[in-house]
């Protein structure tokens, strides 16, 4: 540990035992936490120094390395800003002197360029066609077993945690009906929105003629048609809905725990999600959450206006998402830039509080991760979000610092966040026990995050770890028949998914990340489409180089590497194609060996070509043709995944993966604590009749015996321990 990863509290009690023992030592300096600098932007360096009280004491910030010049605010003050001349790795000093003695400590800061203008568009989930067999599987079971006992617990009015009913009383109190009471403590408005939302992804899925399938959406539909009214029903008439506060009358935007924001935002992204659904026929959900939006932005703002955040993130997002989706052409009344602000200033307005929600510091000055993983990933995707339509030097610098602190010192191999070291948290830089905590809600916070990094930085490294934590965290919440799920993700574990938790959250998030497909799929510009997931699937990509243009992905991946894509332009069309290079290394944490990385074999029409590869991506650029067919082969070694000594959980320990897969060990198939041997062969088997249909990983074990391993995200269906770091000393 240098002194620049000494914790502020342990550098005070070093001090107060040295002042007791009346210690003639040198100054204790900290230079504060490694962080990366997004230029032109500034880093604001905070140092810390404790000299024993004693008088005369100087400071100084100076440049030890680097390729550029550094200007500093005021060299001699320890909180200060720098600013950087040139893109590279920096280490800078704090120096401080009490008159003989002096003590310095360094910070490392990484200067990167300002991402490419203008940032992509996602693409938001409309109807589309599931070919893969193995997506296909996952998608039917959340939509026929899933998302039906999600429905009846929230028609069931004897589910403490809230559910339709709640609306309804709502809605008789706003009525004028005398005598309304609140039935119980239900708190889960959230949760109903989750599963509408999902409802409506769900809808979206052509069903290809599967008689389950029809059968759940037929439900789903009937479900949706009763449950509008009596949503919008319990809106109160200045906009606002919140069903706790409306039948216990409570005051709003007095406490930050009641998750009014958490709730809005997720009522804002069902509403949008049945919008599109819609085809944009149906407004009704629309325009509630835009009066919703409007109320907000009345009550919330600089003064005269309240200034207040909620302790759950959520509701930032979700009006960047709105004003996205107006600007997008839902008018009429398209108030988007308020909303954008309005997101900014509940970012802005946090900064007095404690770790736990992130409110310790300005957003602006935060540069690691702590507190609860939920709401951390949250607040990181509202900022990058506001990183991104604003362009803001600030947020862009502490997004990025943030990204890297995650991605390089607290993430799970299985993309999973949140080791539990704290309260659903974080802990200190590299601590990832097995326990893990790893919130599922935080795995699918951490596709939403690295979705919008790879928007901003058109980069197909954010796409690894989004497809890294969707395979494995996201796709592993929940038991293959889709009956159960779990709450907590951790790498070592007995224990059984189950159908329910007193606090539903993760219940309705991980579907609706689930089903959103296509979303996570393709990114887009006017004449650009990303391809960042493999994916067995037709999607019609809106104004695609001025054309509507149907893209068909025919590929078994992850089990198998081989990829066509078919592209059919309404009209011919002239746009670049880019295929992700997929590298399964991006986290500075873990090294996969062998390495593997590339598209091999690339044709178009079978005529061999050879594409320029930028930020990660393989570029194809012509006018397409309606039936023009890109093919290649994606390599799918089994590679042997060795984590960073850092992390002490994983020392002596090997993981296995092969593509975005990571693989588990199992006891109802072998000893686990057996020893890997270094070369044992590690060959893949395709088995039909296990857990649905999976690429089994075989090798030996160093006394002989069989060594098998099976998917991360099929783990614990046949009872027994599973775990992910496998002994290899
Ligand atoms: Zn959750």
């Amino acid at each position: 540990m240098t002194r620049s990863d000494l914790p502020l509290s342990l550098l005070l009690a070093v001090c107060l035992m040295r002042q007791a023992a009346g210690a003639d030592l040198a100054p204790l300096v900290a230079a504060g936490l490694d962080r990366t600098v997004v230029l032109p932007g500034a880093t604001y360096l905070t140092g810390v120094v404790r000299a024993d009280g004693r008088p005369g004491l100087t400071l100084q910030w100076a440049k030890l390395a680097g390729p550029g010049a550094v200007a500093f605010s005021n060299p001699a003050a320890a909180a200060t800003a720098a600013r950087f001349a040139a893109v590279g790795e920096y280490v800078l000093q704090l120096s401080a002197a009490d008159g003989k003695l002096q003590a310095a400590a360094t910070v490392r800061v990484t200067a990167v360029a300002a991402p490419p203008a203008p940032h992509l568009e996602p693409v938001w989930s409309t109807a589309y066609q599931l070919s893969s067999p193995f997506w296909r599987k996952r998608t039917k079971n959340l939509i026929v077993n899933w998302l039906p006992h999600c429905v009846g617990k929230l028609c069931d009015p004897a589910t403490r945690e809230g559910s339709i009913e709640d609306f309804v009383l709502a809605g008789r109190k706003l009525a004028g009906t005398p005598g309304v009471v609140h039935a119980g403590p239900g708190f889960c408005d959230w949760f109903l929105y989750n599963t509408a939302e999902a409802m409506c992804l769900a809808l979206l899925v052509d069903p290809q003629g599967d008689p389950e399938i029809i059968a759940a959406q037929n439900t789903m539909r009937l479900t949706l048609d009763d449950w509008i009214p009596k949503i919008l029903s319990a809106q109160e008439p200045d906009g606002y809905l919140l069903t706790q506060a409306t039948l216990q009358g409570r005051p709003h935007w007095r406490h930050v725990r009641d998750h009014e924001g958490y709730q809005a935002g997720y009522f804002i992204e069902f509403a949008i999600a049945h919008h599109l659904l819609t085809g944009g026929r149906d407004r009704r959900l629309l325009d509630a959450a835009i009066r919703l939006a409007d109320c907000w932005v009345r009550n919330l703002g600089p003064a005269p206006k309240q200034r207040w955040y909620d302790g759950h993130q959520g509701i930032e997002f979700a009006l960047v998402r709105l004003a996205r989706h107006l600007e997008g052409g839902a008018g009429p009344n398209n108030n988007g830039a308020a909303y954008l602000a309005l997101a900014k200033f509940l970012l802005d307005s946090r900064g007095n509080g404690e770790e736990y929600d992130q409110t310790h510091l300005p957003v602006t000055r935060q540069y690691a991760a702590v507190g609860h993983a939920v709401r951390a990933v949250y607040g990181y995707t509202g900022m990058a979000d506001i990183a991104m339509e604003t362009g803001d030097a600030d947020y862009r610098s502490a997004v990025q610092s943030l990204w890297s602190n995650l991605v390089n010192r607290q993430y799970y191999v299985t993309g999973g966040l949140g080791s539990g070291d704290t309260n659903e948290g974080f802990g200190q830089d590299f601590s990832l026990p097995n326990n893990a905590y790893g919130e599922s809600c935080a795995a699918c916070g951490e596709v939403f995050f690295q979705h919008r990094m790879q928007l901003t930085w058109h980069d197909a490294a954010y796409a690894d770890l989004l497809e890294e934590a969707l395979y494995n965290a996201v796709l592993g919440s929940v038991d293959l028949a889709a009956r159960n799920f779990t709450y907590t993700n951790p790498l070592d574990s007995s224990e059984p998914r189950y159908p329910w938790h007193q606090c539903p959250c993760c219940v309705g998030n991980i579907p609706r990340t689930l089903l959103s497909l296509p979303t996570w799929i393709y990114t887009r510009s006017s004449d650009a489409l990303y391809v960042n997931l493999y994916l067995g699937s037709r999607v019609t990509i809106d104004q695609l180089g001025g054309t509507p243009v149907q893209v068909e992905q025919s590929t078994e991946y992850p089990w198998c590497g081989k990829v066509a894509i078919t592209l059919t332009p309404a009209h011919p069309a002239t746009f670049t194609l880019h295929l992700r290079v997929p590298k399964h290394q991006s986290s500075a944490l873990y090294t996969n060996h062998p390495e593997s990385s590339g598209l091999s074999a690339i044709t178009i029409n079978g005529q061999p070509v050879t594409p320029a590869v930028a930020r990660g991506y393989a570029l194809v650029t012509r006018e397409w043709q309606a039936g023009d067919i890109v093919a290649f082969d994606l390599p799918l070694p089994v590679q042997r995944v060795q984590a960073s000594e850092n992390i002490a959980a994983t020392r002596g320990r090997v993981a296995l993966r092969c593509g975005p897969l990571v693989y588990n060990l199992e006891s109802v198939d072998q000893d686990v604590e057996a020893v890997l041997a270094p070369n044992s062969p590690l060959t893949t088997e395709w088995q039909s009749d296990l857990l649905d249909g999976v690429r089994v990983i075989k090798g030996r074990f160093r006394d002989g015996t069989p060594l098998l391993a099976i998917p991360n995200y099929a783990r614990l269906n046949r009872g027994g321990r599973s775990l992910v770091w496998i002994r290899d000393r």
